[in-house]
C-alpha cells in the first residue's frame, strides 16, 4: 500500500524555541516585540546572516567572489553588516548606491545594473568610481560624456542578454527578448562602441534568472554563461578582469520545496575558475546573490487582532498583511498562490492544531498571509511569524495601500 503524504514546508531550523516562544537573535519574540515598540515588524538575525555567508563560502571555491545583490534587502544596517562579509555589493539604482557607499562598501567592488539608468545616475556612478553594467548603446554615450565632464574613468562591464534561458527559474531574466542587458549577438558592436568611446572596459555580467532550486539548471546556466563570455571576450577592447556569472540560487518557500544543493554548483564553479585561470587570466569570477544570503535570516511578525469564525472556518485577523509583505500574500510574481511557512511564534510548543486562515486588515480578499493552514489555537495578542522573509519584504510591498502604519525593521 502506498501512502501519499501532503507536501510540507522545509523545517525552519534557524530560530530556536525556548519555553514555547520563538527566539530571534537570542531574544524571545514577546521581548523583541516590546523592544521594537509595536507590531508589525521585520526582524533580521545577524548570526544567521553571518552563518549563511560562511556556508556559501564553504560550498563555493575560494577564488570565486561573492557579491550581495542589495535589492533583496536594502535596510542600511543590514547592508552595513553584509558589506563586511561579502566581496562586493550589486546595486540597482543611485538610491541603493548611496546606501552601499554609506555602509562602507569599497567602490571598486560595487556594480550597478538595471535596464533604465537615468543620465544623472550614470554620472553619479562615474563620480563614485563604481562599475556600471552597461545595458544599452545609449548608456555608452552618456557615460562617455560624464567621464569627460568629470575627468574620471567610466568603469564598465557589458550586461549580456544570453541566447539561452535559466531552466526552472522562478523569474527568468535572460534569453529571448528581454529589457535586461544587450542581446549576445549585438554585443560585439557594443564592445566596439565602448572601445571608440574610451570607456574603461572590465568585463561581462550575465544574469539568467532568480529563485532556482535545481542545482543542475544553475550549473548549466553558469557553464553556458562562461562559454558565451569566452566567445565575446575575443571582441573586447581590453582584457576581461570581471566576470559576473549571476546567481539565481533559490530558497525553499513553499510546501514540498527543498534547500538547493550547493555541492554540484561549487564543483562546477571550481571547474570554471580553473578554465578561466587559463583562458581569461586577469578575470575574477563573481557570483551575485540576494535572497540566498538574507531570505532565511528574516521573519515578519504581526499581532492577532481578532479571531473570527465564518460558517465554520476560523480567521485570525492580524495587524499585518500584503501592504508589508506582498510576497507572502502570493501577489509578488507567483502564478499559483501557496503559503509561506507561518507559525504562531508565541505558541511554538502547542501540539493541538486547527485549520485556519491568517488575514490582514485590508479590505481585499488578496490580503492573506496563510490560507487554510494547520496552526495552534491562537487568540488576540498572539504573535504570528512568517518565515523566509528576509528578502523582498518591506521594500517590495505597497506600504501606502489603505493607509495603515508602516512595518518597522530591526537587526538583532
Ligand atoms: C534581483 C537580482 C539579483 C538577486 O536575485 P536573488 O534571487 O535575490 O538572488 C541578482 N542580480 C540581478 C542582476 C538582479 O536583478
Amino acid at each position: 500500500m502506498t501512502r501519499t503524504s501532503k507536501p510540507v514546508h522545509s523545517p525552519m531550523s534557524g530560530f530556536p524555541v525556548v519555553d514555547g516562544q520563538l527566539q530571534v537573535g537570542g531574544l524571545a519574540l514577546r521581548q523583541l516585540a516590546e523592544r521594537v515598540g509595536r507590531t508589525p515588524f521585520y526582524a533580521y538575525d545577524r548570526g544567521l546572516l553571518t552563518r549563511r555567508v560562511a556556508e556559501l563560502r564553504a560550498a563555493l571555491p575560494a577564488t570565486v567572489k561573492l557579491h550581495y545583490a542589495m535589492k533583496a534587502n536594502p535596510m542600511p544596517a543590514l547592508v552595513c553588516h553584509m558589506a563586511r562579509l561579502v566581496d562586493g555589493i550589486d546595486v540597482a539604482s543611485a538610491g541603493e548606491l548611496q546606501v552601499a557607499l554609506d555602509a562602507g562598501a569599497d567602490p571598486q567592488e560595487i556594480s550597478f545594473a538595471g535596464p533604465g539608468k537615468r543620465d544623472a545616475e550614470l554620472a553619479q556612478a562615474v563620480a563614485a568610481g563604481i562599475l556600471v553594467n552597461v545595458e544599452s548603446f545609449r548608456e555608452v554615450g552618456v557615460l562617455a560624456q560624464a567621464a569627460a565632464r568629470l575627468g574620471l574613468p567610466a568603469r564598465v562591464a557589458v550586461r549580456v542578454n544570453p541566447d539561452f534561458e535559466l531552466k526552472s527559474s522562478g523569474m527568468k531574466m535572460g534569453g529571448g527578448p528581454k529589457q535586461f542587458g544587450v542581446d549576445a549577438e549585438q554585443v560585439p558592436a557594443l564592445l566596439a562602441e565602448i572601445g571608440r568611446a574610451g570607456l574603461a572596459f572590465e568585463g561581462f555580467h550575465l544574469f539568467a534568472g532568480s529563485q532556482n532550486l535545481r542545482a543542475e539548471a544553475i550549473v548549466e546556466a553558469q557553464q553556458k554563461s562562461f562559454e558565451l563570455a569566452l566567445r565575446l571576450a575575443g571582441h573586447a577592447p581590453a582584457p576581461v578582469r570581471f566576470l559576473n556569472l549571476g546567481g539565481g540560487f533559490g530558497i525553499p518557500y513553499f510546501p514540498g520545496e527543498q534547500a538547493l544543493d550547493l555541492a554540484p554548483i561549487g564543483d562546477n564553479l571550481a571547474h570554471i575558475a580553473g578554465a578561466a585561470a587559463a583562458q581569461l587570466p586577469d578575470a575574477r569570477i563573481v557570483i551575485e546573490l540576494g535572497r540566498a544570503r538574507v531570505g532565511e535570516a528574516g521573519v515578519y511578525v504581526c499581532r492577532v487582532l481578532d479571531r473570527k469564525v465564518s460558517r465554520g472556518h476560523t480567521y485570525l485577523v492580524t495587524d499585518g498583511g500584503l501592504h508589508h509583505h506582498l510576497a507572502a500574500s502570493g501577489n509578488f510574481g507567483q502564478v499559483i498562490r501557496k503559503n509561506y511557512p507561518v507559525a504562531i511564534g508565541t505558541r511554538m510548543d502547542e501540539t493541538g492544531h486547527e485549520d485556519c486562515s491568517v488575514v490582514g486588515p485590508l479590505c481585499t480578499p488578496l490580503d492573506l498571509l496563510a490560507d487554510r493552514m494547520a496552526l495552534p489555537h491562537a487568540e488576540p495578542g498572539d504573535l504570528v511569524v512568517v518565515f523566509q522573509s528576509g528578502a523582498y519584504g518591506i521594500t517590495a510591498s505597497p506600504a501606502q495601500f489603505l493607509g495603515h502604519p508602516a512595518a518597522l525593521e530591526t537587526l538583532v
